[in-house]
């Protein structure tokens, strides 16, 4: 059996994880440090929903290179992601598996909660059976960010509310 993805070489974002399912150009930029205004206006989007619905009740949460919006303890930890919409669902399932590996490397078992507060809704991750997934999506992440260029960008109607549009189109 192959070993599992070394913990200590996890310096990889969430963010990360969750921009290659949206775009590798876009996690490119990402990677980089390249940030553009309009991206900055999504995340205080992100920031307000989560604050109206959760804000007096969960915090942040820090732990190395990941950032959950919240936990919760129940029969196990609980990692709750908030959403703005399902439009990019693969990403934040994605994201979140990741959380769960990163937990799981540090010896915590956890399951992770999908928040869709405009939708109602909320969808359960775990990471039974999806380690693998995690390890090939990290080292494409890593791929990704070693490149000397952006990859080639491809058109589609994520660019539309992509920062980085200027970067790619004009
Ligand atoms: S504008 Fe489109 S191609 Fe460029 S980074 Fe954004 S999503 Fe990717």
């Amino acid at each position: 059996m192959p070993p599992e993805y070394p913990h200590d070489e996890l310096l990889i974002r969430g963010t990360e994880i969750n921009y290659l399912f949206i775009c590798p150009t876009k996690l490119w930029y990402f990677a980089k440090g390249i940030t553009m205004e309009q991206e900055s206006e999504w995340v205080d989007l992100g920031k307000f929903l989560h604050e109206r619905r959760y804000g007096s009740e969960e915090k942040e949460v820090q732990i190395g290179s990941i950032k959950i919006d919240f936990i919760r303890r129940g029969n196990i930890i609980e990692v709750h992601e908030v959403k703005k919409s399902k439009s990019m669902e693969k990403a934040h399932e994605m994201q979140a598996l990741y959380y769960l590996y990163y937990l799981k490397q540090h010896g915590i078992k956890a399951k992770a909660v999908l928040h869709y507060p405009q939708l109602r809704e909320t969808k359960e991750v775990t990471l039974e059976g999806r380690e693998k997934e995690v390890e090939g999506t990290i080292r494409e992440v890593e791929r990704i960010k070693s490149l000397s260029r952006p990859p080639e960008p491809a058109k589609t109607k994520k660019c539309k509310k992509c920062a980085y549009y200027e970067l790619c189109w004009v």
